[in-house]
């Protein structure tokens, strides 16, 4: 199983849209509780890290090179 990094600034699809039509998620701060932005209404809200892991799709963008 693919483990993810998840990193600030890293802007990710995830499989469900939000209501406002967009997959792509920036992601503010990285921890057990995780807080992601809305790239289409920039609406945030934090999510649990394990949610959020089954709830990827793909990383669109890595905000830091590794
Ligand atoms: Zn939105």
């Amino acid at each position: 199983m693919e483990i993810l990094r998840f990193q600030v600034e890293d802007i990710v699809e995830l499989k469900k849209p939000h209501p406002c039509g967009s997959k792509e998620f920036k992601i503010l701060r990285v921890g057990s509780q995780m807080r992601i932005a809305c790239m289409g209404c920039s609406h945030d809200m934090t999510i649990d890290r394990i949610k959020l892991e089954k709830a990827v799709k793909r990383f669109v963008k890595k905000g830091v090179d590794e």
